[in-house]
């Protein structure tokens, strides 16, 4: 499909603009949990997501993938998507009126209480606790920013969350996209088969996770540490639960002052190990 739709109400949409096996089928989403990604890469889709338990999963309809190809929003014959920064400087920029056309054509077709987010290094760091947030509900549009990025009315217009995954910059949205979609999905409830391995992950309980071996017993002359093998699971779960504290104090202050506070604890006792 080369035309860009003329007009965006819901009885002309035609999904998959460009079919791919993986992605949407249908016309009208289905009520699965959506991840709906406005991209100028749509074929970087579903990349990585289409493997192992996501991949399956998006396969057995726990969730479905709707891209949004921006280019097929461009305008005139080139289909433009950016223009030159006003005010000069170097790179340039999503134009409002293009990225504004794919926003009406992606939102027509979630659920308003979808939250809008744009993946930006300026925004909101994402946690496990957004992922969360972002499984409970129906799903999430996203926007793949390209270049410098979009101009800033389009944000303030639609009301867009900005969400970042790092203080880093990557040289577009769609590998922070991937990101944030992987850790919500796998928060949906049967996506894991093993339910209860999210909830004694790293954050689920504002502590790292603890270490973990497996076989061999002995490997290069290190042993498992002897506790993990005794059986005896009360002894286990404390050993791990005062791993996590040990490390999640050692590594990451900040988590391990939030969770103090949660749990009335002194963040300085010192600990028995
Ligand atoms: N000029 C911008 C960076 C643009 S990078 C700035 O300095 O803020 C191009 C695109 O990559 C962005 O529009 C955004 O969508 C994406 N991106 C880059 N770094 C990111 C990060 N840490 N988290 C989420 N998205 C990011």
């Amino acid at each position: 499909m080369t035309d860009a739709p003329k007009s965006h109400g819901r009885k002309t949409i035609t999904v998959s603009l460009k079919p791919q096996e993986l992605m949407t089928h249908s016309p009208r989403l289905a009520k699965a949990w959506t991840a709906q990604v406005i991209t100028l890469l749509p074929e970087a889709f579903p990349g990585v997501l289409g493997e192992s338990l996501t991949g399956r999963a998006l396969k057995d309809g726990l969730w479905q993938l709707d891209t949004v190809d921006l280019r097929l929003f461009g305008e005139g014959r080139h289909r433009n998507v950016d223009d030159t920064p006003a005010g000069g400087g170097a790179g340039m920029v999503l134009r409002p009126d293009v990225m504004g056309r794919a926003i009406d054509h992606a939102r027509a077709r979630m659920p308003r209480e979808a939250p809008l987010i744009y993946l930006s290094p300026r925004g909101k760091r994402f946690d496990q606790a957004m992922a969360q947030r972002l499984s409970d509900g129906p799903g999430v549009t996203l926007i793949c920013g390209r270049f410098e990025g979009l101009d800033d009315r389009v944000i303030g217009h639609y009301g867009i969350e900005e969400v970042s995954i790092g203080d880093f910059v990557l040289s577009g949205g769609e590998i922070a996209a991937q990101a944030l979609i992987d850790a919500a999905v796998r928060l949906i409830p049967r996506v894991l088969g093993n339910q209860a391995s999210t909830e004694e992950e790293s954050f689920s309980e504002g502590l790292l996770e603890h270490p973990q071996y497996t076989r061999p017993a002995l490997w290069n002359g290190l042993a498992i540490p002897e506790i993990l093998l005794s059986g005896h699971h009360g002894h286990i779960t404390a050993w791990r639960r005062a791993q996590a504290e040990r490390l999640t104090k050692e590594r990451r202050p900040d988590l391990w002052r939030a969770y103090c506070a949660v749990h009335g604890r002194d963040p300085d006792e010192d600990q028995e190990l």
